[in-house]
């Protein structure tokens, strides 16, 4: 076939374009600290929106007695029941109910949408506490993860920005969210108290730092990416005077939006940027999380398949958009048969390119590798950033002067939990990731930060707040 040397070259131009020495991961590391420190300097004083939370105080451990979740981000909700015994001992995750959200009500008022949730929550709650034990108290109280934009008013409400996935229900933007259900909740007769509202990085943050109270920044890479740390108050410039100076906050960076000039962007970025329904959004989400890193590598196929006959006839589905999901990128890069079957099964299967040789079956391996490569390597230069605006990046950071012994730093053990399925279930991104994080810190500070996945921060997270923000907290 036609045209080997024009693809090798593709592949040589991806690799150039997609090149992450640590030097460049080192100007992004500074980038990202650089932004962090605009965004909470003002209103809008970078893309990171830097939100602010109102939580100040994580779970320590201690937290006793019965909590609600409820976990309301797409087409599906969850309501939890999680019985917490005190001294960080094992979360007994009595129930989860998880139901679909019916259709016209993603359309419809606040009251119908709330409505619902509201009686399937109290369903809930007469099922479970029929069958455990009748000492019921007084008000049940709610952590409420509600994956869409919000601007807090403080760690119990906040304000609809809009509404995204597909959610349209206009009389609810700009409407206190906590409230909306609160409303549904007393008229269905339930007695229940909003004692958190917060987003899914922060319940990963929150579940985090009830295991681990060294964990200090929470990220999650699934479809999208998000991430959130905890800040100093005297260092949100944007809100001083309303903050006491002593502690902490929660900050959601909303760091999907981060934008850097150093990040290596390749004209399949452009292409995807440009097609994408937020052009100019989202730009670091779509270099790293798994709604993009499959569609990237579609387009490097069809880009070969288009300079040469390697694939045979250009296929109609190479010009499908989003056709090559990021779990099959997994499968073709960790396909470790020795004539790559998974790959010949998924290049026919899902692109309808039959037949393809050996070589180019390695070829296709390579390219999942470089783009898988480079979103890890460039989600370890972002975790970086932020341990260097804290001053976990072993250089003393803001906080100068702490801890120094000599001119030795002495650091402290930092932990950053992780969720997501990009994560959990893809083990080159995981190993990638991971590897480059110790690249850029160096060996010596590396070993004090520890990466630790969490399980369901969305879930059990929002149920821990609920705990440390109880009226009896
Ligand atoms: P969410 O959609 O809320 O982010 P998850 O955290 O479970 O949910 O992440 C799901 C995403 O993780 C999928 O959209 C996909 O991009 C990615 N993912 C899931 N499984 C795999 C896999 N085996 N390999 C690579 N990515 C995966």
């Amino acid at each position: 076939r036609r045209g080997w040397r024009r693809v090798v070259r593709v592949l040589e131009e991806l690799e150039e374009g997609c090149a992450t020495p640590v030097g460049r991961l080192r100007q992004v590391v500074d980038a990202m600290a650089v932004e962090m420190h605009a965004g909470l300097a003002s209103e809008g004083g970078s893309k990171l929106k830097m939100l602010l939370t109102y939580v100040n105080n994580l779970p320590t451990g201690t937290e006793k007695g019965i909590f609600y979740a409820l976990d309301l981000g797409g087409t599906n909700f969850r309501v939890l029941r999680v019985k917490l015994g005190g001294q960080r001992s094992v979360i007994i995750e009595n129930d989860v109910d998880r139901q679909p959200i019916p259709q016209h009500l993603m359309t419809s008022t606040s009251e119908e949408l709330f409505g619902f949730i509201a009686t399937s929550l109290k369903d809930f709650v007469e099922r479970e506490e029929n069958v455990s034990e009748p000492s019921l108290p007084e008000t049940r109280e709610l952590g409420f993860t509600f994956s869409f934009p919000v601007k807090q008013i403080s760690s119990s409400s906040g304000t609809l920005i809009k509404w995204t996935k597909g959610f349209s229900i206009q009389d609810m933007v700009g409407r206190d969210v906590s409230q909306c259900l609160q409303q549904e909740m007393s008229r269905k007769g339930l007695n229940m108290r909003v004692a958190a509202l917060i987003n899914d990085t922060v319940g990963t943050l929150a579940l985090g730092h009830y295991h681990d109270e060294d964990t200090v920044a929470a990220v999650i890479f699934g479809t999208g990416t998000n991430a959130c740390y905890l800040e100093r108050a005297d260092a949100i410039i944007k809100c001083q005077g309303l903050l006491s100076t002593s502690g902490g906050m929660v900050v959601n960076m909303e760091w999907g939006n981060f934008w850097s000039s150093h990040l290596p962007r390749t004209s399949y970025d452009v292409d995807l940027d440009g097609e994408s329904p937020n052009p100019n959004d989202q730009g670091f989400e779509k270099m790293i999380s798994g709604m993009y890193l499959g569609d990237i590598v579609r387009r490097v196929i069809l880009q070969m398949s288009e300079e040469s006959d390697v694939f045979g006839p250009v296929s109609s589905k190479l010009h499908v958009p989003f056709i090559l999901r990021t779990p099959m990128i997994a499968a073709m890069h960790e396909d470790d048969s020795p004539n790559l079957t998974e790959v010949a099964r998924i290049l026919r299967d899902t692109l309808q390119i039959p037949d393809v040789p050996l070589n180019v079956r390695k070829l296709v391996v390579k390219v999942c590798d470089v783009v898988t490569r480079r979103a890890a390597r460039l989600a370890a230069a972002g975790i970086v950033g932020i341990l260097k605006k804290i001053g976990r990046d072993g250089n003393g950071g803001v906080a100068g002067g702490k801890g120094k012994v000599g001119s030795q730093i002495k650091m402290r053990r930092t932990v950053v939990a992780v969720e997501g399925g990009l994560y959990t279930n893809y083990t080159m991104f995981r190993e990638y990731m991971n590897e480059a994080v110790a690249q850029i810190l160096g060996d010596n500070v590396a070993e004090h930060v520890v990466i630790r996945v969490t399980d369901d921060g969305s879930g059990i997270g929002a149920a821990l707040l609920a705990a440390s923000h109880s009226a009896t907290a």
